[in-house]
């Protein structure tokens, strides 16, 4: 097995400087338990750079990503362990008090799965993924008819953080947390050509600036 030469220099050149930068903070980190100040659930897209854009340092943020960001239902059996796992870790064992959900746009899963659900020859012979954005049947439903293309892809992405925000609640443990105020939720759409950020307030998304 071959190391790539990328992966070696970008480490060395890691080491060499950010790490001897916050020395003391990794070595800080290592002596207590993690206490992350938010759980970000986002989806595996290259261009999302959470740390980045919220000011990450060692210890901020519990991270899981998944195809196109989704938290499957409750009754989803098949689907929801991996997500439910991290989810259950992060607020019984490090109650941490936020959890973001953060979609984004070109979202590589939500498109395909538009473009499948829109028409169902247009299925790739994929092992998995078929079956797993199939969790985003419910939000495609809810897309209006006489929306353009760019409007409804957009629309399906945010639908389906509102969607996912809605299935938390299916959780009691997650419910629970949040009536009694101890668990914040917060859904937010990055766009990737502008660093735009929408946040859900109430029932649509507003600018975060
Ligand atoms: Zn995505």
């Amino acid at each position: 097995m071959a190391i790539p030469k990328f992966l070696i220099e970008r480490y060395q050149f890691w080491k060499n400087n950010t790490f001897e930068d916050y020395k003391d903070i990794y070595h800080q980190a290592s002596q207590s338990p993690q206490k992350p100040i938010a759980m970000i659930i986002t989806c595996c897209d290259s261009r999302i750079l959470e740390n980045t854009i919220f000011g990450g340092s060692v210890g901020d943020y519990f991270i899981h990503r998944n195809i196109a960001n989704i938290v499957p239902s409750k009754n989803d059996k098949v689907q929801n362990i991996q997500t439910l796992s991290a989810i259950e870790y992060a607020l019984k064992v490090l109650k941490i008090p936020n959890l973001i959900i953060l979609g984004h746009s070109n979202c590589g899963g939500v498109e395909y799965s538009y473009k499948t659900l829109l028409d169902k020859k247009n299925i790739n012979d994929f092992e998995y993924i078929n079956q797993w954005v199939s969790c985003l049947q419910n939000s495609y439903d809810n897309i209006p008819n006489d929306f353009s293309e760019t409007e409804k892809i957009t629309f399906f992405e945010q639908e389906n953080i509102k969607q996912s925000i809605k299935n938390l609640h299916e959780y009691d443990f997650i419910d629970k947390l949040i009536n009694e105020n101890k668990l914040n939720i917060i859904g937010l759409w990055y766009q990737i050509n502008s660093g735009l950020i929408k946040f859900l307030d109430n029932d649509s998304f507003t600018d975060l600036d």
